[in-house]
């Protein structure tokens, strides 16, 4: 097991922030059970498996701070020198604005990020999720992250923007306000097909590390690496299996302590498997893209599984083979190491 170096760097808490311390993948049993039975799924014993790798909550994870050893500065530039190491460019980082309200130096983070030749793009000013706030109220809070943004959104190719943890909206008004904003506004609304659930293996990593349990902190990493490459075989499939044909999938990470120090490891992992990364704009193009912010959601799922959902056919949400790790994992991130 190889970990970047640097993590664990006794800087400041927050130094830049301030004030506070093409192979085939096996996919045809995945595809089977998920099958949704008015789509023939070619059955096949193999599959490619393109992703666009996308971040959320730059520069800083929201409302929240670094654990002791990080900085939000130092998880960042960690990501990015894993995103280099394997030659992943331009990637789109959903970011936050209010950060750089209270913490002016976080720019820099953005800076830094614009200047490896990665994007910025629209990912509200405060993190409030639509559920919680009036259609006015989260439409105010993407216009003021776009005026606090401007610096490096206006430097990106495509003006791009992502709903808090994906929520699309409770009711078919806020659905249909939000939408005609961000289409006046010509904003695109990218979700996510693929995730892995890094923030539940945070939490895990940093109680394992507190407690100096080096056999759960190993067990946390390597669970992880294997967890990634099946829930993206996972997702892909049931997201292929839904629009019956190939797609490109968008995957998401965050600026989390784990991740950064895992990323390189994760991204030599998926490539080793198979996976090709490709410009995001690739995978912005129907039959997904149309259907993003098409139905009434609220769930925190991907894409495929709020359409499977609102249609009344939910699907397996974590991988089948791997549901009892998972189960583990937030376990331990309760504080459970046994
Ligand atoms: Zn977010």
């Amino acid at each position: 097991m190889s970990l970047q170096a640097g993590r664990m760097e006794k800087a400041p808490i927050l130094t830049a922030c301030g004030t506070m311390g093409g192979r085939r993948l096996t996919c045809q049993t995945t595809a089977e059970r998920l099958m949704r039975p008015d789509i023939e799924y070619r059955q096949q014993r193999s599959c490619q498996m393109k992703l666009a790798f996308t971040m959320d909550d730059l520069p800083l994870w929201p409302q929240s701070y670094p654990p002791t050893g990080y900085c939000a500065a130092g998880i960042v530039r960690s990501i990015r020198e894993a995103l280099a190491t394997h030659g992943i460019s331009g990637v789109y980082a959903f970011c936050n604005s209010w950060p750089l309200a209270e913490h002016p130096d976080c720019a820099a983070i953005l800076e830094d990020w614009v200047n490896d030749g990665h994007h910025v793009a629209n990912h509200t000013h405060a993190h409030r999720q639509l559920p919680d706030v009036t259609a006015d109220a989260f439409i105010a809070d993407i216009a003021e992250a776009e005026r606090l943004l401007a610096p490096w959104l206006t430097r990106a190719p495509m003006r791009l923007f992502r709903h808090p943890l994906c929520h699309w909206g409770e009711t078919q008004d806020k659905l249909d306000r939000v939408n005609a904003y961000l289409e006046a506004e010509r904003w695109i609304p990218v979700d996510v097909t693929s995730w892995t659930y890094e923030w539940a293996w945070n939490r895990a990593y940093l109680r394992a590390t507190e407690a100096g349990d080096t056999r759960a902190r190993e067990f946390v990493i390597e669970s992880f690496l294997d967890f990634a490459v099946a829930q993206h075989r996972h997702d892909h499939a049931a997201a292929q299996a839904w629009f019956g044909e190939e797609i490109v999938g968008i995957a998401l990470g965050h600026n989390v302590a784990f991740f950064a120090d895992v990323a390189s490891d994760y991204f030599g992992k998926l490539i080793e498997a198979g996976v090709t990364f490709v410009p995001l704009s690739e995978a912005l193009r129907p039959p997904v893209q149309p259907a993003v912010g098409s139905v009434v959601s609220d769930r925190f799922l991907v894409l495929q599984q709020k359409l499977a959902a609102a249609a009344g056919a939910p699907t397996a949400q974590i991988a089948p083979e791997h549901q009892d790790t998972y189960a583990r994992i937030v376990q331990m991130a309760q504080g459970d190491r046994r």
